[in-house]
């Protein structure tokens, strides 16, 4: 799941980038209405965590100016706690709306909750061959078992589970895992998807990553052979 987060208050930005983060969302930030507009241009997002008063301007021309083009989920996060400035909120188009200072766990219950809305980004439990993977409690299982994996190497099982039998290009598995300004090491990605299989094949989960050379990934079910 890939947020963007615009927030110009420095200390706040980063730790609600750290939370969000550890939750398994890649987040980019944006300080101002301008670099927002220029991440949002670029990017695909699952999901837009607004503050209202920014430096160059009003968190709710950029929700305006999105809803023309997207249907991104959008929370804002605000100060503002009049019932007018909710009503402008809401009905300016945002999904939800949240008034600070606000508990980390709940904000980021909040985040799932909008995701989890139909036509949202998060589904419920997605299944290939006897792999689960719950997109909400970021927890991958054979059965009974759970397979412990890092929240990055989560977010490319997930793009893939997302569309299984289909390839899934290189750069929206990069897109989806990394924020802009993390590194992304050139082989990061083959180490992931090199680790996911490891832990697939040993946990019996009836399911096989593919490499389509110079295209991408796919997830597939095993086939069991003569029936
Ligand atoms: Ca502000």
């Amino acid at each position: 799941m890939r947020l963007l987060l615009v927030e110009d208050h420095p200390s706040l930005a980063e730790g609600l980038s750290d939370a969000l983060g550890r939750a398994g969302f890649a987040v980019d930030h944006a300080a101002t209405l301008a670099k927002a507009r220029a991440l949002a241009a670029n990017a695909d997002y699952d999901l837009l965590l607004l503050d209202l008063g920014l430096p160059d301007g009003d968190g709710l021309n950029l929700l305006a100016e999105l809803r023309r083009e997207q249907a991104v989920p959008a929370i804002i996060l605000t100060a503002r706690e009049t019932l007018s400035d909710r009503l402008a909120g809401l009905d300016g188009g945002a999904d939800d709306y949240v008034v600070k200072p606000v508990e980390m766990p709940e904000l980021i219950a909040r985040c799932r909750a909008v995701l989890r809305r139909p036509g949202g980004r998060l589904g419920t439990v997605l299944a290939v061959g006897d792999l689960r993977l719950d997109s909400v409690q970021r927890r991958v299982t054979v059965g009974e078992q759970t397979i412990s994996l890092g929240q990055r190497d989560v977010g490319v099982l997930e793009q893939l589970m997302r569309r299984k039998g289909q390839v899934v290009p290189r750069r929206v598995l990069e897109a989806a895992v990394y924020a802009f300004s993390a590194e992304v090491t050139p082989n990061a990605l083959e180490a992931a998807i090199s680790r996911l299989r490891k832990a697939i094949e040993s946990a019996e989960g009836g399911a096989s990553i593919h490499t389509v050379r110079g295209v991408g990934w796919l997830i597939e079910a095993d086939t069991t052979g003569e029936p």
